[in-house]
């Protein structure tokens, strides 16, 4: 298989979204480092209790949509007009979400949509947070966002670091300062580039 046409893990996109350069160290380097908020998310996974009608850890792979991934959670109900319907449910730490975390959702739709062969146009983001789950109505913008972010992972390349985060805030929380450095490296950038103009 040729580089590129590995198929994105869906649950990168979100990575990918909050930070390229995330996305890099963690995809190369494979150093995802254990932070609090890591540790903290997956403990609220593995501690949320069980409940009947729903399917845990649901993987999925679609070599059309260039994606595989693992549904955190697939809700089944059956209703009578319609039989039984399938809805992903993506569970996050904290009280609110971000596009980012709907864009993710969006891409369990399309992968179960894909294998279902029949439109999923609703998702729900539960906040361990809040105990509440919000309903996501999948619409185009979201889809346009998922394949564009799978496009840009699929050209990434090992020799090509991305940029630093749009916001500085969020190097505070991300578990891959330590192989980034941002600030050592915005630090020597600025000094190299003062050196250059008194050159
Ligand atoms: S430390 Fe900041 S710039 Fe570096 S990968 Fe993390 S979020 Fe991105």
């Amino acid at each position: 298989m040729k580089e590129g046409d590995e198929l994105v893990n869906a649950g990168h996109i979100n990575q990918y979204l909050y930070c390229p350069r995330r996305y890099y160290y963690i995809n190369y380097f494979d150093t995802i480092e254990m932070n609090f908020y890591l540790r903290d998310g997956q403990l609220k996974h593995e501690n949320q209790s069980r409940k009947g009608g729903w399917i845990r850890e649901f993987y999925i792979k679609s070599e059309n949509l260039g994606m595989h991934g693992k549904i955190d959670v697939l809700e089944s109900k059956n209703i009578k007009s319609i039989g039984t319907t399938l809805t992903p449910i993506e569970r996050k730490r904290g009280s609110s979400y971000h596009d980012n975390d709907e864009v993710q959702l969006a891409a369990y739709c399309m992968l179960l949509e894909d294998y279902l062969g029949e439109p999923v146009r609703l998702g729900y983001l539960y906040l361990f947070g809040t105990n509440e789950r919000y309903a996501i109505t999948i619409t185009d913008w979201h889809r346009n966002k998922v394949l564009e972010v799978v496009q840009a992972i699929r050209d990434m390349s090992l020799d090509r670091i991305p940029g630093f985060a749009d916001n500085p805030k969020k190097c505070e929380k991300c578990s891959t300062a330590a192989y980034c450095l941002p600030e050592e490296t915005r630090m020597l950038e600025g000094e190299n580039a003062k050196e250059e103009r008194e050159a």
